[in-house]
C-alpha cells in the first residue's frame, strides 16, 4: 500500500493532499491546529487578519486543482477586480491610467479562500487529517525519509509512516534542522529582510460602497533613502473591506489603533484614509511582523528521497508582492505534473523540489530585489546588477502609468499569468527607453477615475461608531 504523509495542513498542504490523493493509496495530514467550521480566522494562520490577494495565476491555477474555486468564492462575495479597471493604483512611480485589461485578482478574506479550498478536501475518502496534531521531526536516514514523528494534543507520541512525506508547514517549518539532525548538509538559505510590517483593520462599508467598490494600492517607494509606505485597501465578502497598512524598517505602521489613521494619511496619499474614516472598524488594529523575504535551497542539497518541501516551508516571498498563495498552487500543480508521468517511484520529489525553484526564481527576483532597496534591509545575499535592475524596474513603472502596453505586461507579470521574461520582449524594451511621453495623473486625475469614491466622500457619509466597542 502506498502513503503519502503531508506536515501542515495549509494551502499548500491542502492542495498537495488532495493532489497525492490520486496516487496514493493513503494520505495523512498532519495539522497542529484545529479547523474551524466554516471561514473564521485560526491560529495556524495568523497572517488570515490581513489583507489577502489572490493572483489570477494563482486563482487559475487553484481552478485547476479544484475546478470551481472561484466560482465557490465569488459565489461567496468574493470580488473579481481587474487590474485595470477596479483598482486605483499609486506605483512607485506615479498613478496608474484604468484601461481594459485581462489581469485581475480575487479579493476576498483569507479564512475565506482557506474555507472554500478545505471544503472541497475534507471530504475526500483516502485522506485522513490528524488535528492538533504537531510534526516534531523525522523518521529514515539521509537516503531516505521514511515518516514524521507527532505529538498530540495529550502530548503522545507516535511516528506516521510514508512513502512520501511532504513539508507544507508554513514559514516557520523546521524541516531543514530535522534533516540536518539526519546527517544531511545544512539546507542554504537566502533572505532579504526589510523590516516590513503590516497593521490590518477590517471595516463595515458603508451601505452605498458595500457594491462594486475599487481595490486601492498605494505601493511602497523603494530606493528614495526613506522607509518605505503602503497601504492595501480591498473589499472583501459580506459587505466589509480590509485594510493592511505597510512600512519597512524605520517606517513601521503602528499595530494598535493609536497612530493608524495618522499613518494611513502619511503613505504617500491619504485617499485610503478618507475611504476608511468612512467606515465602521469591525476589528482592532493586527499586526504581522517578521515578513522578510526566505528560500531555502532544497533543489541543490542531495536531500534524501521521499521528501519535498512545497509553500512556504520553501520559499516565502514580502507579502507586499501578493504572490504565496500562488506559488503553494504551483508547487502542487508542479507536484500533480509530476505524477502522472512518475507516480510515487523513487526520485519524484527531487524532480519536483527542481521544478518549485524554477517556478519559484521569476517572484524571487522580482520580491528580493525591490527589497534590497528599502533602509535598513539585512539580508545574506548580494545580487549582481541590482541597482541596474531596480532603475530598470522603476522605468517600468514609469513608463506603465502612461503607456497600456507596459502596465499590461506590468499587469500581467505581477498577476503571475505571465513569466518575467515577459518584459524582455522588444517591443516593451524600446518602449521602455522611449519613456512614459505623456505628464503623469494627478491625484485627482487618479481618483476621478473611480467615480464611486467621489460619491462616497459627496455623501458625507459618517460611521456610527456607537457601538463599535474596540
Ligand atoms: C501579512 C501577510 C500578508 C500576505 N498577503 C498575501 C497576499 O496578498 N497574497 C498572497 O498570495 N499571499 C500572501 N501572503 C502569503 C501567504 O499567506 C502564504 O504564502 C501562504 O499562506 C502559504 O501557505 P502554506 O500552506 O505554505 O503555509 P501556511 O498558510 O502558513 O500554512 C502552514 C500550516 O502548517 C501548520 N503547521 C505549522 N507547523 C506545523 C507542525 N510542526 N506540525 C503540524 N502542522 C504545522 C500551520 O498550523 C498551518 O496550518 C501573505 C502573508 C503574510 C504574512
Amino acid at each position: 500500500m502506498s502513503e503519502a504523509v503531508v506536515i501542515g495542513g495549509g494551502l499548500a498542504g491542502l492542495l498537495a493532499a488532495r493532489v497525492l490523493s490520486r496516487h496514493a493509496d493513503r494520505v495523512t495530514v498532519i495539522e497542529g491546529d484545529t479547523y474551524p467550521d466554516g471561514p473564521q480566522q485560526r491560529k495556524g494562520l495568523p497572517q488570515g487578519r490581513q489583507n489577502h490577494m489572490l493572483m489570477a495565476g494563482g486563482a487559475e491555477a487553484l481552478d485547476q486543482l479544484l475546478p470551481g474555486t472561484v466560482a465557490r468564492l465569488t459565489a461567496a462575495g468574493a470580488h473579481t477586480l481587474r487590474m485595470g479597471q477596479d483598482m486605483l493604483t499609486r506605483s512607485s512611480e506615479g498613478w496608474f491610467r484604468t484601461f481594459e485589461d485581462e489581469s485581475y485578482t480575487v479579493a476576498c478574506s483569507r479564512p475565506l479562500i482557506d474555507h472554500v479550498v478545505r471544503s472541497q478536501v475534507l471530504g475526500t475518502a483516502n485522506i485522513t487529517f490528524l488535528e492538533s496534531t504537531k510534526a516534531v521531526g523525522l523518521t529514515g536516514d539521509a537516503n531516505k525519509v521514511t515518516g514524521v514523528c507527532v505529538e498530540r494534543a495529550d502530548r503522545s507520541e507516535g511516528v506516521v509512516s510514508g512513502d512520501l512525506v511532504v513539508d507544507a508547514s508554513g514559514n516557520r517549518s523546521k524541516a531543514s534542522e530535522w534533516l540536518a539532525g539526519m546527517g544531511l548538509p545544512t539546507v542554504k538559505e537566502e533572505f532579504v529582510d526589510a523590516g516590513l510590517t503590516y497593521a490590518g483593520r477590517e471595516f463595515e462599508a458603508p451601505a452605498e460602497a458595500a457594491k462594486d467598490f475599487p481595490g486601492v494600492l498605494i505601493q511602497a517607494v523603494p530606493g528614495t533613502g526613506r522607509p518605505g509606505k503602503g497601504a492595501a485597501f480591498m473589499p472583501q465578502e459580506d459587505g466589509r473591506w480590509i485594510v493592511s497598512l505597510i512600512g519597512t524598517q524605520g517606517g513601521q505602521p503602528p499595530t494598535a489603533e493609536e497612530g493608524f489613521m495618522d499613518f494611513a494619511r502619511d503613505v504617500g496619499d491619504p485617499v485610503v484614509a478618507d475611504i476608511i474614516s468612512t467606515a465602521r472598524p469591525l476589528t482592532p488594529v493586527r499586526g504581522s511582523r517578521g515578513l522578510a523575504n526566505r528560500r531555502r535551497h532544497y533543489h541543490k542539497l542531495p536531500v534524501p528521497d521521499g521528501f519535498l518541501a512545497l509553500g512556504d516551508a520553501v520559499m516565502v516571498l514580502s507579502p507586499n508582492y501578493a504572490t504565496g498563495m500562488s506559488m503553494a498552487a504551483f508547487g502542487a500543480l508542479a507536484l500533480r505534473t509530476r505524477l502522472k508521468t512518475h507516480g510515487l517511484e523513487p526520485g519524484l520529489s527531487r524532480k519536483v523540489q527542481d521544478d518549485v525553484a524554477k517556478a519559484g526564481e521569476g517572484p524571487w527576483t522580482m520580491a528580493s530585489t525591490t527589497d534590497l532597496f528599502f533602509p535598513g534591509v539585512k539580508t545574506n545575499i548580494t545580487v549582481r546588477g541590482a541597482a541596474m535592475q531596480q532603475s530598470m524596474g522603476a522605468r517600468y513603472s514609469r513608463t506603465a502609468a502612461a503607456n497600456e502596453d507596459v502596465l499590461r505586461a506590468v499587469y500581467e507579470v505581477s498577476t503571475l499569468r505571465s513569466p518575467q521574461s515577459r518584459m524582455m520582449s522588444l517591443p516593451l524594451l524600446a518602449a521602455v527607453l522611449r519613456g512614459p511621453g505623456k505628464p503623469p495623473l494627478t491625484p485627482g486625475q487618479a481618483k476621478a477615475q473611480f467615480p464611486q469614491i467621489g460619491e462616497l466622500f459627496a455623501s458625507g457619509v459618517k460611521p456610527d461608531l456607537s457601538d463599535a466597542g474596540l
